[in-house]
């Protein structure tokens, strides 16, 4: 970081800043993760010297002879991993994904049906405040009051009253196992695109512990940063006779060059991905959420839908007498970082509502485990008792620091920056 360092003092100073917070925090937002040093070798390349807009063979650009043969690897290398028939890996990032899916598949003013943002759906799935709920009509689908999970008859029964062009699956905020092989029916039933939004989740289906909509999906969006721990990015998958229209939606129709230092990162991101090591890792992330939300349960917290089959767990708060806002606040002072999220049928508003989101991938990627998510519940549940009580929850910073110091983080080395502490080490955990 030499070079950073020179010339840029105050950015070096607040990444060397966010380096020990991410090393000295248990972080639970389940949409986050610590990516290897090789993908953050890759993403920082010199690959982002290049413009290439277009795609391998057809570019407008000369001076392609890398690029091009790094665009198509990490293409083949998605296709092998999820069973695609094709991949885009251009996509700036998740939401700009799906909006090249509706531009690819829809007209406007067609019906775009998922689950309800409240629910655990995405902006993106036609929710009133993002361009998907303006261009396109919006039908959202629900999960059910008692179990918290999606009822698919229900699904079925809104599809036929509806008749959407195209049917989303796929959720920001829900527990548990999605059935890609009923919405690929419901969606044929009703002459419907099918897609399945498999951001959160893509890195549990690569590693074999959640179902995989491939071959009932039509077109298969993710984000490269979540659960399949690359760097920030998204890539596109669809079957063979949708590939044309898909990319012509990416580019030239939505985005002008590609990321190329993220392609190169997704490359490496999905190579390690498939590797024995990261089928590991991939069911210890659903066996260290299953542990932490069975402990919560224990300390009396309610979840959404009673627990999880994945890596998120949705804690309602309602029985606490805290609300969302006020929990994340305080577990964020104490070292433990979640973010406050509705839960399905939420009374309160969704900017200080009752829930808040638990994940395990980032935990799981530091080699903590079942005994380390016993003393993360413990400590959640010592810090939302005592809310108001700020020594309490500067001792549990100090364990969980304490405790942080034993798991190294992937892509996370002190020893590259000169100094090894930030100047302002006191603002760290706030
Ligand atoms: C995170 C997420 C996205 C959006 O990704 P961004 O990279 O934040 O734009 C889209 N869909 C789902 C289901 C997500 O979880």
């Amino acid at each position: 970081m030499h070079a950073l360092k020179s010339v840029d003092p105050e950015i070096y100073n607040l990444l060397l800043q966010e380096s020990c917070y991410q090393l000295e925090s248990i972080r639970l937002i389940p949409s986050e993760n610590y990516c290897s040093k090789a993908v953050l070798e890759a993403s920082g390349s010199i690959f982002t010297n290049k413009y290439s807009e277009g795609y391998p063979g057809r570019r407008y650009y000369e001076g392609q002879r890398y690029i091009d043969q790094l665009e198509t690897l990490v293409c083949q290398r998605a296709c092998a991993l999820f069973g695609a028939e094709h991949a885009n890996v251009q996509p700036y990032s998740g939401s700009p994904a799906n909006l090249a899916v509706y531009l690819a598949l829809l007209k406007p003013g067609d019906a775009i049906m998922g689950l309800s943002l409240p629910h655990g759906g995405h902006l993106t799935h036609g929710w009133d405040v993002s361009v998907t709920g303006r261009f396109w009509r919006a039908v959202r689908y629900t999960v059910d009051r008692e179990s918290g999970r999606i009822d698919y008859d229900a699904v079925r029964d809104l599809a036929k009253k509806e008749k959407p062009q195209i049917i989303v699956a796929g959720a920001t905020a829900y527990p548990r196992t999605l059935d890609f092989k009923a919405f690929g029916e419901i969606a044929r039933e009703v002459g419907a695109y099918f897609l399945a939004d498999i951001a959160h989740i893509a890195g549990l289906i690569v590693g074999g512990v959640h179902p995989s909509p491939i071959p009932y999906a039509d077109v298969v969006t993710t984000t490269t940063h979540k659960t399949l721990r690359g760097p920030r990015g998204a890539m596109i998958m669809c079957r063979a006779a949708l590939a044309e229209q898909i990319d012509r939606a990416v580019f030239p129709g939505l985005q002008g060059g590609p990321h190329n230092h993220t392609t190169a990162a997704i490359g490496v991101a999905l190579k390690e991905a498939s590797t024995p090591a990261f089928r590991d890792y991939a069911r210890q992330v659903v066996i260290n959420a299953k542990v932490l939300a069975e402990e919560l349960l224990a300390r009396g917290f309610n979840l959404v839908s009673g627990g999880t089959d994945n890596h998120l767990i949705l804690v309602d708060l309602s029985n606490k007498s805290v609300t969302g806002k006020q929990a994340a606040k305080a577990l964020d002072r104490a070292g433990i970082v979640c973010n406050y999220n509705t839960v399905p049928y939420d009374p309160r508003k969704p900017f200080n509502p009752s829930g808040i989101r638990l994940g395990s991938p980032a935990v799981t990627s530091r080699g903590m485990g079942p005994s380390e998510m016993r003393q993360i519940a413990s400590w959640i549940d010592e810090v939302i008792s005592h809310i108001d009580d700020e020594a309490r929850i500067a001792k549990v910073a100090h364990e969980v620091r304490e405790m942080c110091r034993q798991f190294p983080a992937p892509g996370i080395l002190l020893e590259d920056f000169e100094d090894s502490r930030p100047s302002t080490q006191s603002q760290i955990n706030r």
